[in-house]
């Protein structure tokens, strides 16, 4: 799984999914299958199912349990009575060792999680989280990520939605209305791995090198944004089999974009989903691609989804490497350079928290995403470099091929290492595995071995000098038109006198780089005369962030000269443009428009509708925020924005539902709103009526 980058901090949550009951049934009962009939209900938000049970007791039992949360059974077998309690389904009878038997049952649930109803402006979805929620919420099936299970699962559907889950389509049958898919799979895995969508999707399909159909999907309206969506996909794909030296494990793989995500992506087991918001077109590619995410979901159906870590103690043998198979994959797609700095950023937030004291140990339970994500990452990078790329590309095929398809500690990675590279890593295994120190002075050492780097620490070493001392360094680094160099020139401009620093400010443009002049965009507060062309010209930049500062600031500018033809001009000029699917320039652009004296009066009560309607649910919870914040600026919420407001405090993602909150919050101060707010309680439903009056409104 991966989180939103500006959310990593965030504690990790899953911990729990390892717990394990105090008897595991994984010594009492193998669960080899399950195959179930599912159909999914928009109208009531359920799901009703026929489910076939196949196991193997190790042992003679009486009883065998699957988690099953809040459901209600028809028991419909013959050998054993299926009983529903509140978290399991239980089926009791004479079950002997070594005896297979299969089991049926139909049931219905009303998840509350995991399972997610999403209106998409009538274009509905349907779709699943299951790492951390749990896919006993909606299907029968096990929580403890110990007994991998076959799922076979049939979905029944509107003939109007296209079905995703696990495994290889056999059979696609329509009957009226409905249309039922069904899916194999060959190979069992963990039941958090178990995916569902529904949607009204397009596909395109084509063959990874070693012919595995690799499946695209996207929205009807997206497809001009397909390509640049997916670019690289192919050869993330023919990098990691190249790269892992063990073939790709299941039987084909798909991505599926979805509307408010609870997270970046998840990887499903062949069926990875992800945050619509990643649908990009090839301005937005630039500022936001997919590709890291990609790679990383794509690194896990090999780390995670083929083999699977026992405990939350091990968990960086999932995220460890699906971050580090990752940057080793961009790697290929955007040069050396990217790795290292990419490199660079982790350590440096790394040590930051191991200086604050808040370092942990790498295997360990209960750690943070900084821990398992990148700290695993580092300590592979460490690893790969003491034992030599070699005997780290043999092992960790060894690790893969040895426990496939089973469950995995640090010690079974580490004695396959061990035995490659013949000989024991103490001082490793306590400095990067047991330590909850970050070794900082070890991760610099390994990135002084990339030039780019030792060119990097220089440039950043002049951070302290006065402009006139650093002119020359400063103009050869702007030189190079590196990325990052670049970027580091720029920002050491900031706060000096202009006459010095306006030179090195127009060869910094003159680059074209496109993420040296967003540097300029991004860091300079206000525009100075002098820089005025370089700004217009930014409005075509192939950034939309570098747009959206330079519409903004330019904006600031003329207001400020009080050029009131000026402002209308930009304003014409930007009227055309959205942004990313966040609406970035859209909003920003109504909100100016209507800040703006005089500006085409009679449209104004459009402009101002334009930007209400997009805080209603049907819009993606990015594009709401944006809505949310620009009517705060302007103090222009009213009943139907507020009640908007209201739905966004009670939503299913964890960070839009706290960024309403505390709009919200915010809000309530003013006496106006809470009168809007009394008129608009008798439209709100149970929930967000419970949610106000829990905070005392
Ligand atoms: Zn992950």
């Amino acid at each position: 799984m991966k989180y939103f980058v500006a959310f990593l901090i965030f504690m990790f949550a899953f911990a729990e999914a390892y717990a394990q009951e105090i008897a595991p049934q994984t010594t009492t009962v193998d669960i080899q299958s399950i195959r179930a009939v599912v159909t999914p209900q928009f109208e009531t938000k359920s799901i009703q199912g026929q489910v076939w049970v196949r196991f193997t007791p190790l042992k003679d039992v009486i009883e065998v349990r699957l988690n099953a949360k809040n459901m209600t059974v028809a028991d419909s077998s013959d050998i054993a009575s299926v009983t529903a309690q509140k978290d399991h389904v239980v089926f009791t009878g004479d079950f002997k060792a070594t005896q297979e038997y299969t089991v049926q049952f139909d049931y219905s649930a009303t998840p509350k999680q995991a399972l997610y109803f999403v209106n998409a402006g009538g274009n509905d979805q349907i779709w699943t989280q299951g790492q951390g929620k749990y896919t006993s919420h909606w299907l029968p099936s096990i929580d403890d990520v110990n007994d991998k299970i076959e799922f076979n699962i049939s979905v029944i559907a509107s003939t109007a939605y296209q079905v995703v889950t696990n495994g290889k389509l056999m059979e696609k049958e329509t009957l009226g209305a409905s249309t039922v898919w069904s899916f194999d799979m060959q190979q069992p895995m963990s039941s958090y791995l178990v995916a569902l969508t529904v949607g009204e999707y397009k596909k395109t399909t084509f063959p990874s090198a070693s012919g595995v159909p690799l499946e695209f999907y996207y929205y009807p309206e997206d497809s001009l944004k397909a390509e640049s969506t997916y670019r690289y996909s192919k050869q993330l794909f023919d990098f990691f089999e190249k790269e892992i030296s063990v073939p790709y494990p299941w039987q084909n793989y798909k991505q599926i974009p979805v509307k408010d995500f609870l997270y970046a992506g998840m990887e499903n087991t062949t069926a990875t989903i992800f945050s619509d918001s990643f649908v990009v077109d090839s301005i937005g590619f630039t500022d936001r691609n997919y590709v890291n995410v990609n790679a990383h979901e794509l690194a896990h159906q090999w780390f995670g989804d083929l083999v699977t870590a026992t405990k939350s103690e091990h968990h960086w043998l999932q995220e460890g490497f699906a971050t580090y198979y990752a940057l080793l994959a961009e790697r290929e797609v955007f040069g050396d350079d990217y790795f290292y700095y990419k490199l660079y950023e982790s350590a440096e937030q790394l040590r930051e928290l191991s200086d604050q004291g808040k370092g942990q140990q790498l295997v360990a339970a209960g750690g943070s995403s900084h821990t398992y994500y990148q700290k695993g990452a580092w300590a592979l990078h460490i690893l790969k470099e003491k034992v030599g790329a070699s005997a780290f590309a043999k092992a960790v095929k060894n690790y893969l091929t040895k426990f496939a398809y089973k469950n995995v500690t640090t010690d079974d990675f580490i004695a396959e290492v061990e035995a490659v590279y013949g000989q024991e890593l103490i001082d490793y295994k306590k400095n990067w595995l047991y330590q909850s120190a970050f070794q900082a002075a070890e991760a610099l050492e390994s990135l002084k071995r990339s030039e780019f780097m030792r060119s990097y620490f220089e440039l950043q070493a002049l951070r302290p000098y006065a402009l006139k001392d650093k002119l020359k360094p400063l103009e050869s680094s702007l030189e190079l038109s590196n990325d990052y160099l670049g970027q580091e020139a720029v920002y050491q401009l900031s706060g000096t006198n202009l006459q010095e620093s306006i030179g090195l400010y127009k060869q910094a443009f003159n680059t074209k780089n496109t993420l040296i002049r967003q540097a300029i965009a991004t860091s300079v507060d206000q525009i100075p005369d002098p820089l005025l062309y370089q700004f217009e010209s930014f409005l075509k930049d192939e950034s939309y962030i570098t747009r959206e500062q330079a519409f903004l600031k330019l904006w600031l500018y003329y207001r400020a000269k009080n050029d009131l033809q000026k402002q209308h001009e930009l304003l014409e000029d930007m009227d055309d443009q959205f942004g990313f699917s966040d609406g970035n320039i859209r909003t920003l652009w109504l909100t100016l428009s209507l800040a703006t004296e005089d500006y085409k009066s009679d449209e104004a009560g459009a402009r101002y509708d334009e930007l209400i309607s997009y805080t209603a649910p049907e819009y993606p919870f990015q594009l709401r925020e944006n809505a949310f914040q620009y009517l705060s600026q302007i103090q222009s919420f009213d009943r139907t924005s507020l009640k908007n407001l209201v739905e966004a405090c009670t939503h299913h993602s964890w960070r839009f539902r706290e960024s309403a909150r505390t709009t919200l919050n915010n809000l309530l101060k003013q006496q106006r709103i809470k009168e809007i707010m009394e008129s608009v309680k008798p439209l709100l439903n149970e929930k967000e009526l419970a949610y106000l009056k829990r905070i005392d409104i």
